[in-house]
């Protein structure tokens, strides 16, 4: 066992009295915290995959609304667009060309839980850019332009399919 040492030198934490990591992870982490987890680190592969890559510290609200874009490619929301014969239709009856979206809830969800991590990981809640405005703007434009397709799954309670 390696005892001792294990004070992480320095990772860009400004501030200085962060030393409660006394316990040696006792249970395993919770479904909410791995998926924090997995999150968190694809968005800081995106980051790093940017040309040139992005610092988180200079991560800001843009980056987080591209990578709520770039997250749409492996969405399973179909969003058919205008002229597109399913056009309101969630789940058409044959192949069509148009893309796939991440369902709200997810990226409602997931943007939570980067929120977290964001200020787990020693950013600031004033910067944080997951709290950012734009970022609540874009997604309740996304669910209205869903809504208006008579695509978004029914997920108010009360209702029956
Ligand atoms: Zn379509």
């Amino acid at each position: 066992m390696s005892d001792g040492v294990a004070k992480d030198s320095a990772e860009g934490s400004s501030r200085s009295s962060g030393n409660h990591q006394q316990q040696p992870q006792p249970a395993p982490l919770s479904r909410y915290e791995s998926q924090k987890r997995r999150d968190w680190n694809t968005f800081g592969q995106y980051l790093k995959n940017q040309r040139p890559p992005v610092p988180l510290s200079q991560c800001n609200c843009n980056h987080v609304l591209d990578f709520l874009r770039y997250l749409d490619q492996f969405g399973k929301t179909k969003v058919h667009l205008h002229g597109c014969v399913f056009f309101g239709q969630p789940d058409p009856p044959a192949p069509c060309t148009c893309p796939l979206r991440q369902a709200w809830g997810s990226l409602d969800a997931l943007i939570g839980r980067l929120r977290a991590a964001y200020e787990e990981h020693g950013g600031s809640p004033e910067t944080n850019p997951f709290g950012n405005g734009a970022i609540r703007v874009y997604l309740r434009e996304d669910d209205k332009a869903k809504a208006e397709r008579g695509e978004r799954k029914g997920t108010e309670k009360g209702k029956k399919g």
